[in-house]
């Protein structure tokens, strides 16, 4: 099954488990806008590339519409439109006042150079600018891309707008951008795996981790959950597999993934196939690569929507915040956000008698449905 019929028939079951109208429930699923276009740029070489851009506007019930833009071979329109349908949900879920959407073009950002990539979103920005705005559509980073395609993305935004800083959130801290952004989505992660094992009367130290993937998300994820006390004792990423059963020395594996463009060749620990990693023994498996789940083995299941929450959380703060927080108050105020969360994540479960991921579903789905309630007509 692929992304969008996933994601579709969670949303169905959500919906039926609340009653929703059929009316509503069709008009829920089907996006506000899609976005294609096309990107042509010349290359260093002087030859000419051509790359399709999406942007899907799945929603806009409870706010200006919200979510990453991501470089990947892999994007294609159902995958974007899928992700930007999980953004609706995963902002109401958050319960941070914005809708959904996703954006993504399809390249190998690995192969570009800077100069390429900057051009390629400088072109991207002239097809959409009219139809992004702080009012209407907020981009942000996501895979493949980071706080610099950002600052490119503002900066082009701009020459068409005048200078608009709440455009795009995840922006350089030089550009307005908020402190512990970068790290927002891993540490998200680790306050969301805290609330879940708290409620086992558990905590991370002396838990064992394996975590699959180490972009941004699993190297955050990573670092964070060891300094806790946590024992990382498995980690792959596209290059490789690494596996210490006394713990992985995170620090280390971070400055040789980023001098080595990967964790394959790491001596902290043995090889192991990537492949048999997810069957690894553990307490805690943390899949962070491309989208995925948060499981506790074979028993619980915390739901992508609202384990990967924290970046767009962040996110939020980053839009609003008139001036800046520093990185203590950021990260306090995540974790409020993240730990109620999953506390209303819970309260749904109760009282719909259904599992973390329906629960999630159900929170988010019925925040956009009374939302919709409330402005139609
Ligand atoms: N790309 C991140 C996500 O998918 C962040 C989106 C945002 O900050 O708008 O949740």
């Amino acid at each position: 099954m692929n992304a969008l019929a996933a994601t579709s028939r969670n949303f169905k079951q959500a919906a039926k488990l609340l009653g929703l109208d059929s009316k509503l429930e069709k008009s829920l699923l089907i996006p506000f806008r899609e976005i294609k276009v096309e990107c042509t740029i010349p290359k260093d070489d002087g030859t000419l590339a051509s790359y399709v851009g999406f942007r899907v506007q799945h929603d806009n019930a409870r706010g200006p519409m919200k979510g990453g833009i991501r470089y990947h071979h892999e994007v294609d329109p159902d995958e974007v439109n899928a992700l930007a349908q999980l953004m609706t949900w995963k902002t109401a879920v958050a319960n941070i006042p914005y809708g959904g959407a996703k954006g993504g073009i399809g390249c190998s950002p690995g192969e570009l150079s800077i100069s390429e990539l900057e051009r390629l979103t400088r072109v991207f920005t002239q097809k959409i600018h009219d139809l992004i705005g702080i009012h209407t559509d907020v981009p942000a980073p996501d895979m493949g891309t980071n706080s610099q395609t950002m600052a490119w993305i503002l900066d082009e935004y701009s020459k068409f707008h005048g200078y608009s800083p709440a455009v795009v959130t995840g922006k350089p801290v030089d550009l307005g951008g908020s402190l512990g952004r970068d790290a927002a989505t891993g540490r998200g992660v680790l306050f969301a795996t805290e609330a879940l094992l708290a409620e086992h009367g558990k905590g991370i130290a002396g838990q064992r981790f394996v975590i699959q993937g180490f972009g941004n998300v699993g190297s955050w994820a990573a670092q964070l959950i060891s300094e806790a006390g946590g024992k990382v004792i498995a980690i792959s990423d596209v290059t490789g597999a690494v596996k210490n059963s006394n713990g992985l020395d995170i620090a280390k594996l971070m400055k040789h993934s980023s001098e080595n463009r990967g964790i394959k060749g790491f001596n902290g620990g043995d090889a192991i196939d990537p492949r048999s990693l997810l069957t690894e023994e553990c307490d805690v498996l943390i899949p962070a690569a491309l989208g995925g789940i948060l499981s506790k083995k074979g028993v619980l299941i915390l739901p992508d929507i609202l384990a990967n929450s924290g970046g767009v959380t962040v996110s939020y703060f980053e839009w609003v915040q008139g001036f800046m927080w520093d990185e203590e108050k950021v990260n306090n105020e995540l974790k409020t956000y993240m730990t109620r969360g999953f506390r209303d994540v819970k309260e749904m479960c109760k009282s719909h008698n259904c599992d973390l991921r329906m629960g999630a579903f159900t929170l988010g789905v019925n925040r956009v449905a009374r939302a919709t309630n409330g402005t139609a007509g």
